[in-house]
Formats: structure tokens, C-alpha cells, sequence
């Protein structure tokens, strides 16, 4: 492994994560990864946009000090070939918070997701999806404002997990073999065969993890969406353990939906979070129809993939959705889209995606002074109808300007 490819910044200082909490001091290392295709064009705006914030913000009184780490592309051109190096990941653990831009998953025999292996190998379990309007998006609702979520999405699990056998290998015919004589199943011959493993430790952790942002951002509900009406044992088990977590560990911050209907005739006592659940394909619907029903959301692996989307594309699709993944302590930020190679170093790409998850990374590390004027100045800049391609061609006497031009433009209206 070489020990030249990360350089630790000249200042600052690393944050420690100790006793549950993280420390971080006013001058913090955090890591970033530019990323493939437009990450040469959205990184270094969004690098101007967040710093400056900060700067704003705290009058100079504190500063990040960026680490750039290497994955992807810009990795294997260093290392000869390595996308994934080890010395990255490592980075990624001692400084707990990093943001990363999107990476190509490299074509060709044996490759996973970049994006997959890190999760995984870092164990970020809940990839967690703010979801919320900006005054001014292109959207195709007519009431956008109601919708402002947060989905946490388990991200080890679930179909996910990558136990599949391909028609007509052995290890298929071995499995269906098993599954016909042992388990008495039926299925067609020469079925695919995949594993959904759902487990109450999984289930647990992500759900503490929802019902603990919504204590402390003061939300309303959480909402456990499930196919459990099918799928019993690992959908529905889900839900029943959700339920018992929130019970267990967070029973005199919740109520149940039931219990509010029930025993307090529909009111909710003061102070109390809502836990309910819903069957997923209803809270598709859900989500278009009755969006301000719904706050905090934690679901499957499946399940939120497509959640998550659909629900971006409500307020203005995925340019600029952010994203977390979340372990325990340790986080990465991530834009949600992928690398658009049609567009990279044109400067022209929305630059929001990764923008939104820097204002979450903010958030997170506990400095909500800046993430919050970089979104009053998005709104600014938006309301001054300055956009950029994506959104130009949505709407009506907009100001087309290239991804760096939007960045001063925000900086301006910061
Ligand atoms: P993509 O998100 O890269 O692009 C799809 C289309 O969305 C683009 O052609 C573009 O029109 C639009 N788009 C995406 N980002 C935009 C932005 N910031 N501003 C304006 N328009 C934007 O999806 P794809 O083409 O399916 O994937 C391309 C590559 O990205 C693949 O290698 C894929 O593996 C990878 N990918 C990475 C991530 C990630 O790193 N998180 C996520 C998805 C895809």
C-alpha cells in the first residue's frame, strides 16, 4: 500500500467520535472524493459553496480543513489500477466524516458497485434520503411544498445481499433440490433462485437510527414501510420488530397510530412521535396523494431504492437529491446521481445533489448556521430564476448559467 496517496492537511484537526458522540472541533478534517465523470465539475463548485458558507456563517471562528481522498477513476490513475484502495477506506474510518461525489462502476468481469463495496466495507447501514421542496424547482405536483421527508433506507440486507444462483448452475439445482425435497417449495424449473435475508439485528439498527433523528429534529412520525403482507417472515417481521424496538427503547417518546386512534381518540399527546406503518405500494400512492401525512420513513433495502427516487422526482428529481450513508458514528455523504459521462467537464451539470448532501454533512457534524444559508441562498439564486441546464429547459424565462456560475451566483446570495 502506498502511503503517498492521501496527504493529511497542513492545519486543523481530526474529529473523534467517543462515548456515542462525535467531537468535532472548529477546525475539522473532512474527507472528500471528487468523483468520476461531472464530479470534476460539481465537486470543486460545491468545495467553494460550502467553505464560503462556513466563512459567513462563523465569521472565520471555524473552518474545514478538507482531506482529499482518492476512489474510482482518479484512484486507479494513481495507484495503476487499484479503484478501491485500502488506504482510502482506512482514511475514511480515523476521519468518521467524508463526502464523496458520484464513481463509475467499471465495466467488465467481477466489478461491484464502488458505491455497494462501501457501504459494506465501512458498514454504513442506513443510507439515509432527505427529501423536501425548494421554492421555485420544476415540479410536476401541484402542491410540492407538502412533501418533506426524510427516508432512511436499510442498506446490508434485503435482496441486496447478493446470495443469488443463475438458472442451470450447479449450486442452483443443488438449492432447488433442497428447497423441493426438504422445504416442500414449488416453483418453475430453471428458476433463478435468490435469498432475502431480513434480520431483527439489521431491522433494529436502522430503525433506532430513524426514531433517533426524528426525537431529535423534532419530527412528527416514523412511518415503517413493508411488503409484509406478502413477504411474512422478512417484510413483515420488519415491521413487528420495528414496532418492539420503538416500544422497548423509545416507549415514553411514541405512540402508536393505533393507540392515537384508539386510546387518545385522535389526538396525539403532546410531545410523542407517531410510529405507524404502511404496505409499500400504498405509500407510493401515499406519498403523491397525501405527502404531508408523512415525515420520517424507514424501510428495506428494495423498497427504498425505489422509494427514494420516486419520491426525489416529486420535488425536482434527482440533480438534486441528497444523500447520507450512515453507520454507527461514521458517515459518508454522497450526490445521489450517478456520473452522467455525456456531461463531465463540460461545467454545465446541477451541481444541487451534492450540494444538499454537503448541507446534510453540515447538519450532521452540528453546524446548522451554515447549512442553513446555503439553502436560503439556493432559494435566492432560484428565485432570481439563475439555473442551471436541467432546470432551464423546465421552466420559463430562467437564466441558464454553467455549473461554476451558479456557484458565484449562490455565494453572492449566501
Ligand atoms: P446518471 O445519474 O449518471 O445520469 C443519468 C442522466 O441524469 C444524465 O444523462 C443526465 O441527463 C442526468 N443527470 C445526472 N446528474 C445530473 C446533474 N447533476 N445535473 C443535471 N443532470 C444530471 O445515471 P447513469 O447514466 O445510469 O449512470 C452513469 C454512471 O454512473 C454509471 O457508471 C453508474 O454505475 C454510475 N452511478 C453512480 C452512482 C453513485 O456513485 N452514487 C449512482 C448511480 C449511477
Amino acid at each position: 500500500m502506498s502511503k503517498k496517496l492521501i496527504q493529511p492537511p497542513p492545519g486543523g484537526h481530526p474529529i473523534r467520535f467517543e462515548k456515542g458522540h462525535l467531537e468535532v472541533p472548529d477546525d475539522p478534517w473532512i474527507g472528500y472524493v471528487e468523483g468520476d465523470g461531472i464530479g470534476v465539475d460539481i465537486t470543486p463548485a460545491c468545495l467553494r459553496i460550502w467553505d464560503a458558507a462556513v466563512q459567513k456563517a462563523y465569521g472565520g471562528r471555524r473552518k474545514i480543513h478538507w482531506v482529499e481522498l482518492f476512489l474510482g477513476e482518479k484512484a486507479g490513475t494513481r495507484t495503476g489500477g487499484d479503484y478501491f484502495p485500502a488506504e482510502t477506506l482506512q482514511w475514511m474510518k480515523d476521519l468518521w466524516v467524508s463526502i464523496k461525489g458520484p464513481l463509475t462502476t467499471p465495466v467488465g468481469g467481477g466489478f461491484r458497485s464502488l458505491n455497494v463495496s462501501l457501504r459494506q466495507a465501512l458498514d454504513l447501514y442506513a443510507c439515509v434520503r432527505p427529501v423536501r421542496y425548494y421554492q421555485g424547482v420544476p415540479s410536476p405536483l401541484r402542491e410540492p411544498e407538502k412533501i418533506d421527508v426524510v427516508l432512511f433506507r436499510e442498506n446490508t440486507e434485503d435482496v441486496y445481499a447478493g446470495i443469488e444462483y443463475a438458472a442451470g448452475t450447479p449450486e442452483n439445482e443443488r438449492l432447488a433440490r433442497f428447497l423441493r425435497d426438504e422445504m416442500k417449495a414449488t416453483f418453475f424449473e430453471g428458476a433463478g433462485l435468490g435469498v432475502k435475508p431480513i434480520s431483527r439485528f439489521g431491522t433494529e439498527r436502522l430503525v433506532r437510527q430513524a426514531i433517533t433523528y426524528a426525537v431529535e429534529h423534532g419530527r412528527r412520525s416514523v412511518t415503517l414501510v413493508h411488503k409484509g403482507n406478502i413477504m411474512k417472515f422478512t417484510e413483515g417481521a420488519f415491521r413487528n420488530w420495528g414496532y418492539e424496538l420503538a416500544q422497548r427503547e423509545f416507549g415514553d417518546r411514541i405512540v402508536t397510530e393505533e393507540e392515537v386512534t384508539g386510546r387518545y381518540h385522535g389526538r396525539v399527546p403532546e410531545g410523542r412521535i407517531v410510529i405507524k406503518d404502511r404496505i409499500a405500494d400504498i405509500m407510493f400512492q401515499m406519498m403523491l396523494l397525501r405527502p404531508d401525512e408523512f415525515d420520517v420513513i424507514a424501510t428495506p433495502n428494495l423498497n427504498g431504492d425505489y422509494l427514494s427516487d420516486a419520491v426525489a422526482a416529486e420535488v425536482g428529481g434527482m440533480g438534486i437529491a441528497p444523500g447520507a450513508n450512515i453507520g454507527d458514528g461514521i458517515a459518508v455523504f454522497e450526490a445521489t446521481h450517478g456520473t452522467a459521462p455525456k456531461h463531465a467537464g463540460k461545467n454545465i451539470v446541477n451541481p444541487g445533489s451534492l450540494l444538499f448532501s454537503g448541507v446534510l454533512l453540515l447538519e450532521y457534524i452540528g453546524w446548522p448556521e451554515a447549512a442553513e444559508r446555503i439553502q436560503r441562498g439556493y432559494e435566492r439564486t432560484l428565485a432570481d430564476r439563475i439555473v442551471t441546464y436541467d432546470f432551464a429547459r423546465l421552466m420559463t424565462e430562467a437564466r441558464e448559467v454553467s455549473t461554476s456560475a451558479f456557484a458565484d451566483a449562490l455565494i453572492e446570495r449566501l
